[in-house]
């Protein structure tokens, strides 16, 4: 494996608030500001990723073509961050990616365990209106409404960060996390090891 720089939350692009304004819609926050680079960007949607509580999700009015240009982002979610002011400055996280992918990768490693998946019974549930599910015995998110248990209803997992599905018949090796997300064994050698989250820049 060649030799790589390990990436951490300074180097996403990082948004420096200019201005903040309330806009005709209602709950609708106006803010107008400038990337420090463009890397990792795909699209208009991307979030302020904040250490301390949500991230806020919005989407830019287009994907700017210079790192110098002026940048407009729209969001609902400005209620959640009270520090939001002219001269505040957060790493912008692209919408392919969730706050949870960073922050997962930024916790300490050893909060991952090997394990080898295998088919069990899973329990499903709906939370903010997606469907997900859960080894039986773990607790429900707060605010899930439960939809039962199903034998062997998880007969494979994705990796959070790449197309790799764990399965008992393919690859089974993989690397799980107290919250139960799933890495494969090269995600986790490439990023939660040494706490890397060049997969948001470079990916
Ligand atoms: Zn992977």
């Amino acid at each position: 494996m060649p030799a790589h720089h390990t990436m951490k939350l300074q180097d996403l692009p990082q948004f420096t608030v200019e201005e903040v304004h309330g806009t005709s819609n209602d709950g609708e926050t106006l803010v107008v500001g400038r990337l420090s680079h463009l890397r990792g960007m795909r699209g208009t949607r991307g979030y302020f990723y904040r250490l301390g509580g949500p991230s806020i999700v919005g989407d830019l009015d287009a994907v700017p073509s210079a790192e110098t240009e002026r940048v407009r982002f729209l969001t609902t979610e400005a209620e959640y961050a009270p520090e939001l002011k002219p001269g505040i400055v957060y790493p912008w996280l692209d919408g392919n990616w969730q706050p949870g992918h960073i922050s997962m990768i930024l916790s300490p490693h050893e909060r991952w365990e090997r394990r080898t998946f295998s088919t069990s019974p899973a329990r499903y549930f709906l939370v903010d209106g997606i469907m997900r599910w859960q080894p039986v015995d773990a607790p429900l998110p707060r605010g899930a409404t439960d939809l039962g248990v199903h034998a062997g209803g998880w007969e494979h997992q994705r990796c959070e960060l790449c197309p790799e599905e764990l399965s008992a018949e393919s690859t089974a090796e993989g690397f799980v996390d107290a919250d139960n997300r799933w890495l494969c064994t090269h995600c986790f050698e490439r990023y939660a090891k040494s706490q890397d989250i060049s997969f948001a820049i470079d990916g």
